[in-house]
């Protein structure tokens, strides 16, 4: 959307028609890539991102080989059509912050220990993106680790929310914001734990929100969380059990 729009929300309904707390269609699937050891795609919406893990395998460089645990590498990458205008291709400072905040989160929660000098290689692709691509593309790295029998101490699952206006200028706090909202809107959250233990793993904001307005948002991502965890643990079962 090139130009503010004068409302994000009005009458309770967001542009796409959403309410506040509902969140886009979840579509996940697991076993798309055959070639790699685990693979997992997930769209919210139209966003759309497949992750592959390969691994646990021989780490080269050498000097990056730890003698007590796995190195958890990650990549994330938006393809050149992903967005309305072409993006420009290969990975700038936006995809290496990406990067890092994903092998942070996902690190958090591989029972690295199990495989000293080894290394397990993520690989994150937006093939369609509509905002909340980091988050989505956590969600689907996680399921391709499960997929791909790594032991965890538990899924990561992750949700975006955001505060977004109506006709009067007036904030409120929305789940699973899509693209204007995250371009036109005053926040929005990346926001994602380890479900099991319920820790945060990953934590960003752009924006303004106050204390009150990020507890409302997040208490509402919350829930969304708990549904994507439940299809997340849908599209594995048959495979691997997850508790
Ligand atoms: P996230 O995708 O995790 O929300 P950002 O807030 O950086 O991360 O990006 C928000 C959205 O902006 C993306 O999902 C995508 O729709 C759009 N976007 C990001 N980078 C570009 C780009 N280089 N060209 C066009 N659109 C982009």
């Amino acid at each position: 959307m090139e130009t503010k729009p004068d409302y994000l929300i009005k009458g309770g309904k967001r542009l796409d028609g959403r309410k506040l707390a509902d969140w886009r269609e979840i579509s996940i699937k697991t076993g798309v890539i055959e070639n790699a050891d685990g693979s997992a795609q997930v769209d919210f919406g139209k966003t759309k991102v497949i992750a592959a893990v390969y691994g646990p395998r021989e780490l080269h460089p050498r000097h990056l080989v730890m003698s007590d645990r796995a190195l958890v590498r990650a990549k994330y990458d938006m393809l050149s059509f992903s967005v309305e205008d072409r993006k420009r291709p290969g990975p700038g400072r936006r995809e290496h912050e990406i990067s890092k905040v994903t092998a942070e989160a996902l690190s958090s929660v591989v029972l690295t220990e199990k495989f000293p000098r080894a290394v397990i290689d993520v690989f994150v692709t937006v093939i369609q993106a509509d905002a909340s691509t980091r988050i989505t593309g956590l969600n689907a790295a996680s399921i391709a680790l499960a997929d791909a029998g790594i032991p965890m101490k538990g899924l990561v699952v992750g949700v975006t929310f955001g505060k977004i206006y109506d006709e009067k200028g007036k904030g409120y706090m929305a789940v699973d914001v899509f693209k204007p909202e995250d371009q036109w809107g005053q926040a929005d959250i990346a926001y994602a734990k380890s479900y099991n233990d319920n820790k945060v793993v990953l934590l960003q904001m752009d924006g303004d929100v106050t204390k009150e307005e990020f507890l409302k948002g997040k208490e509402m991502a919350d829930k969304a969380m708990e549904y994507t965890y439940k299809e997340m643990v849908k599209a594995l079962k048959g495979k691997y059990e997850v508790d």
